[in-house]
């Protein structure tokens, strides 16, 4: 599984190089655009087409190369095979198969947006491309409201403005960093928020190759959300009865009750008193 460069061809590590010009067989994506790159480093290695549309088919006979001891390289139009890109159904099949996989890293468009956007680094979720069927991306947006991990999305220049409504409409404004044309020559890296960036892309043509890096849910103000929600939709009283039915002593329902609401066990047991005067 060998990276390409994203943008910029002084990206290609030695070993890619090495590696394609040593293997018998490079199965790409597009072999028309991967051939530009392969004319420059020299490399004269004969190339099969590996795409989204034959990718379980081809996967096939590629690991029947491998088993008869070829050395394929798997290379995508640009970064890292496997990551929004085919790679992931030929690496399965020959692992299936007992075949040595070997990682030959080099540029993702996702982590270089993730380590340059100034949003936490230390946990975050790539999400690739949001569905373009509707159910499916409301249930992806529906999860992501909730994520507390930053979130890293792929989006093509003719979808962004729609995408960036349907983030803002879904998640509220946030932090974002919108990374556009990462190692070309428009390099373009801008930490906004979603509401400016929705209003931003009404009066401006999207251009490029985008990554959006938002910051994910704030996790104290998710858990005051939801103790919020669980005070609006139900009594205390009945809050109660729902732990004392299941056998659990009054104290310990007490304790449940009051993390359940954000609340202290004295002010729950306070306002189950003054509840039980006023019936
Ligand atoms: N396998 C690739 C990788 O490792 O990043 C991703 C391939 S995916 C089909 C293409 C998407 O990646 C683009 O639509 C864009 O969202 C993102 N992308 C690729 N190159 C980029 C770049 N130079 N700058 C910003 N985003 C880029």
């Amino acid at each position: 599984m060998v990276a390409t460069p994203i943008g910029n061809l002084e990206d290609m590590t030695l070993r890619a190089v090495r590696i394609l010009s040593e293997v018998d067989l490079i199965a790409a994506e597009d072999t028309r655009g991967s051939i530009k790159l392969l004319n420059h480093f020299q490399i004269h290695t004969p190339m099969t087409s590996y795409h989204a549309y034959n990718k379980i088919a081809k996967a096939r006979t590629l690991t029947q190369a491998l088993l008869d001891g070829k050395n394929v390289a798997c290379v995508t139009d640009a970064g890292t095979p496997g990551i929004s890109d085919p790679g992931e159904e030929l690496v399965k099949m020959a692992l299936d198969h007992g075949i040595k996989v070997v990682p030959v890293p080099g540029a993702c468009a996702a982590v270089n947006a993730l380590i340059c956007s100034g949003q936490g680094t230390r946990r975050f979720c790539f999400e690739a491309f949001l569905p373009q069927e509707k159910k499916e991306r409301e249930a992806v947006l529906e999860e992501l409201r909730e994520e507390t991990r930053t979130i890293v999305l792929y989006e093509a220049p003719h979808r962004l403005k729609k995408t960036l409504d349907l983030l803002l409409e879904c998640l509220g404004d946030r932090s974002l960093t919108i990374c556009r044309e990462l190692t070309k020559k428009h390099e373009e890296i801008r930490k906004t928020t979603l509401f400016k960036a929705a209003a931003y892309y009404r009066e401006q043509e999207p251009r490029g190759e985008y990554v959006l890096v938002i910051a994910g849910q704030d996790r104290g103000e998710l858990i005051r959300k939801k103790q919020e929600a669980v005070r609006d939709s139900i009594s205390l009283a009945d809050h109660m009865k729902q732990y004392t039915d299941t056998g659990m002593e009054r104290k310990e329902a007490m304790k449940a009750v009051a993390k359940d609401r954000g609340l202290s066990k004295r002010d729950v047991y306070r306002m189950l008193l003054e509840e039980e005067a006023q019936t």
